[in-house]
């Protein structure tokens, strides 16, 4: 998932493609790899999902959200696109529920095996098994410590548990995949590059031959990936993390071919990573800039400082993760250090000295 949907004008993705396959309809990206693109419920509407020509069958890259429009769309494809052939194997990149969602019923289905990384696989299974009972108090914890009051806290309990409504059972037991990688699909080689901070263990999946590269959601040509902190890990530092694994993808070929799960594909890598870096370096100053007063600023504060425009209910919790991220992230660097208020708020000061006037 990738939001709010931030954008970054500066850079200018070239499109290799003059639309998009509708849903239910598979394109071709080059012959044997296969794009697809299924819809989504929320403001961010669609997901890109790939079909790799595999020998003797078919091998599925992510699967949408759990909902009968996706499971049609499927259907539809699997009617009009398999040409006889089996689906052999499902692989992906990472638990959000739009790339999970209909991973369980995918593997009954056809009786495949799923391959995906291990946090990314028992996060979701965690997820998944969360509820009211076992998540409100860390939840509640979490975000009264960044400021939720009133009716923003009262929000709090609509999230807990969601994951699970949106997917199908995540299948019991996984093949792992891992950094480095190198996964045989065709007769073509792919290579797994482990993305980190929008997700813990995101895969990746590039293919030298052919000069593709399916970054889920890790680099997106449009909007940039969410990168929050979450209940689950409330001191967490994902930023770094995000920023550190964007340099796996530099050595890649400039003619690579990006695959992105939003949008469309795209030339232009190297800039965009470029462009993500430089975004992000942009929201830390201004983070840092909402926390100079003598009062500093709870997380709350640095949200509305940051994000100015009107945000729906799912929007803020991704902003207020955000937020946190680089909040936190500025805390590493030294650049803002944490407080707790008598009522158990962060406080967060920048700890550079304003210039004194000579
Ligand atoms: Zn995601």
């Amino acid at each position: 998932m990738a939001l709010p949907p931030e954008f970054t004008p500066e850079f200018v993705p070239e499109y290799v493609f003059d639309g998009e396959p509708p849903a239910g309809e598979a394109w071709d990206v080059v012959p044997g790899v296969k794009w697809l693109r299924m819809p989504l419920p929320f403001k961010l509407n669609h997901i890109n999902l790939w079909m790799l020509e595999d020998g003797d069958g078919w091998t599925l890259v992510d699967t949408g959200i759990d909902t009968e429009e996706t499971r049609q769309a499927w259907e539809s494809v699997f009617a009009k696109t398999l040409d006889g052939k089996p689906v052999k194997r499902l692989i992906v990149t990472h638990y959000h529920p739009d790339h999970i969602g209909l991973a369980g019923w995918l593997v009954e289905k056809f009786n495949i095996p799923l391959w995906m990384p291990y946090t990314e696989w028992t996060t979701g299974r965690m997820q998944a098994a969360e509820t009211l009972e076992s998540a409100r108090g860390a939840f509640h914890d979490f975000y009264k410590a960044a400021g939720f009051e009133g009716e923003r806290l009262a929000q709090v309990d609509a999230r807990v548990g969601r994951y699970g409504s949106r997917i199908s059972p995540i299948p019991a037991s996984i093949r792992r995949i891992r950094q480095a990688d190198e996964i045989e699909i065709g007769g073509h080689i792919w290579r797994v590059i482990e993305g980190n901070g929008h997700s813990p263990e995101h895969a990746c999946l590039y293919c030298a031959d052919m000069g593709l590269l399916v970054s889920g959601d890790q680099i997106l040509p449009k909007i940039s990936p969410n990168v929050s902190v979450w209940p689950a890990e409330p001191d967490a530092d994902p930023l770094a993390e995000f920023l550190a694994s964007l340099e796996r993808f530099r050595p890649l070929p400039s003619t690579t071919l990006v695959l992105p799960s939003h949008n469309w594909p795209f030339l232009g890598l190297l800039e965009r990573l470029n462009d993500l870096r430089d975004h992000h370096m942009e929201r830390l100053d201004a983070a840092e800039a909402a926390c100079a007063g003598p009062d500093g600023a709870t997380g709350v504060a640095v949200l509305e400082a940051l994000f100015r425009r009107e945000l729906d209910s799912h929007q803020m919790f991704f902003a207020i993760g955000e937020s946190l991220a680089h909040l936190h992230h500025l805390v590493t660097l030294g650049r803002v250090r944490r407080e707790t208020d008598a009522r158990g708020v962060h406080r967060f000061f920048a700890t550079a000295r304003a210039p004194v006037a000579q």
